[in-house]
């Protein structure tokens, strides 16, 4: 079967790949295993070597890389190169902390017996991976599976596949062998033959429907199970915080950038009441002022949706909203014409019965609503089955700080947004996900303790 890569600016049909089969899984698992075996022997420094190699390759060609990644997504020019560059901070992160992370733990080296932790791999694992951010969201799992000496199987999203061939060409070239790294081709079904083949751990990007089937679908295996998942993340503008336009620059580009499809986008905000009107004014100004059109312009910040489908869910969002009693600021309409435009969209004075303000939303699109509090900006906060992050703008730490305790959610941000970082742990609560990618904590996920009790006779 062939696989159809389409460019959502125009329609128009990039390439078709070859799609793999559930047989092929089998094979290539096998392939795997024999491979780990050999790569997990290598010393540290020989894994790490390969994907330092890996991004100086990514960097020599991320110029062509881009424009592969706008054409399959949409995303325009300028943010895939940001992304392309920005991911390469978690191999910098890898280089530097990777074998204190690995390292065996001695706890007790003294007496008749000896105790330590040594971190073995998990084996060959399965990554199944969203498009929207494929650099970012794929390096978080599978650089750091490599480097702990697991093999992998890639399966990038169906809507992201010519990117996922370009990290499986660029890791071979950069010394990871074949029987190492394999990318597979193929939609949701051939993500279901990962699930049915006998992996040593699954680790998924995507969304909450799809993850909580693979949770169920592989729980029999008792092997570990890491979710990245989608969000509805709020942002609290505080009434004192020190710049009213600024803040609205700020809080725009968590809603807008890469056109709301971003996990932890800003999908719904609450503004304290006595700079409602002044923020309001200045949020749509700011949204008013983005440039929209072909993904391949250097000025273009918004560009087509990467999935023509999600229009008519943005559509039902704003006639929801409308028809509840929000105010349309801004947008509101797919544009004419070809690819899959959708204006950004601003809907102010919304409450929670929108599901605006509750579904998550992925796209151009942002719903605003009065608070008289910050208690009640708390309750409506909380008011999500989702967990990835929460927002608070306002130039006192401590009012910040109050709120973000209270958040049952992986990241909280104060004055910032819409942000990762390797140095902290990526993670999200409830629908949000499961387990952690970065950080000291994104490592030992790829890795199982062993204990040693030594008896020295
Ligand atoms: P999706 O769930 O539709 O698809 C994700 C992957 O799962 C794709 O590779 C797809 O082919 C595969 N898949 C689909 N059905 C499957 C099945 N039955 N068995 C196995 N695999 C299957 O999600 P998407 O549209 O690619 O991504 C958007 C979602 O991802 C949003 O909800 C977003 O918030 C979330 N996301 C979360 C993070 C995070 O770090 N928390 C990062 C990026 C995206």
């Amino acid at each position: 079967m062939k696989l159809t890569i389409t460019n959502p600016a125009n329609g128009n049909t990039i390439t078709e790949l070859q799609t793999n089969t559930k047989e092929d899984v089998h094979a290539k698992l096998n392939i795997l295993r024999q491979g780990q075996k050999e790569w997990f022997k290598k010393p540290l420094k020989e894994r790490l070597d390969c994907i330092v190699k890996f991004g100086a390759l990514i960097k020599q060609n991320s110029e062509t890389l881009a424009v592969i990644l706008t054409d399959e997504t949409g995303k325009p020019i300028q943010q895939s190169r940001n992304e392309i560059n920005g991911a390469h901070n978690r191999i910098e992160h890898l280089s530097k902390y990777a074998e204190q992370w690995l390292a065996d733990e001695v706890l007790v080296d003294f007496g008749a017996t000896h105790e330590k932790i040594v971190y073995e791999p998990l084996g060959v694992i399965a990554n199944i991976s969203a498009w929207n951010f494929p650099y970012n969201v794929g390096y978080n799992v599978f650089l750091y599976a490599l480097v702990a000496g697991n093999a992998v199987m890639y399966k990038p999203s169906e809507y992201a596949a010519l990117t996922g061939k370009q990290f499986e060409k660029y890791l071979h070239l950069a010394g990871v062998p074949e029987n190492v790294f394999q990318c597979v081709i193929g939609d949701g079904s051939l993500g279901q033959a990962l699930l049915e083949a006998h992996f040593d751990g699954y680790f998924f990007t995507g969304s909450y429907a799809t993850g909580k089937h693979i949770a169920k679908s592989v729980a029999h295996k008792l092997v570990p199970v890491q979710l990245e998942l989608g969000g509805k993340d709020p942002l609290f503008v505080a009434d004192d915080v020190l710049d009213v336009k600024q803040a609205a620059i700020n809080a725009a580009e968590g809603a807008f950038y890469n056109n709301g499809q971003s996990c932890c986008a800003v999908e719904r905000i609450y503004v304290s009441d006595s700079i409602y009107d002044a923020f309001v004014n200045a949020f749509v100004e700011e949204v008013a002022s983005y440039k929209i059109g072909n993904p391949m312009h250097d000025s273009t910040f918004v560009g087509p949706l990467t999935r023509g489908q999600q229009i008519e869910f943005l559509e039902n969002q704003v006639n929801d909203a409308i028809s509840k009693g929000a105010v349309l600021k801004l947008g509101g309409q797919a544009l004419d014409g070809d690819g899959n435009y959708y204006e950004p969209t601003v809907l102010v004075d919304c409450n929670h019965d929108m599901n605006v303000m509750v579904d998550e939303s992925f796209g151009p699109i942002i719903g605003i609503q009065r608070v008289g509090s910050d208690q009640e900006a708390i309750t409506l906060m909380k008011d999500t089955e989702y967990g990835l992050t929460a927002a608070v703008f306002s130039s006192n730490e401590q009012r910040a700080m109050d709120i973000l305790q209270d958040m049952n959610t992986g990241t909280v941000y104060w004055n910032c947004c819409d942000r990762v970082s390797p140095n902290v742990p990526w993670s999200g609560r409830k629908n949000s996900g499961l387990g952690s990618t970065l950080s000291s904590q994104g490592i030992r996920a790829f890795v199982q303790p062993k204990a040693y009790h030594l008896r020295v006779l």
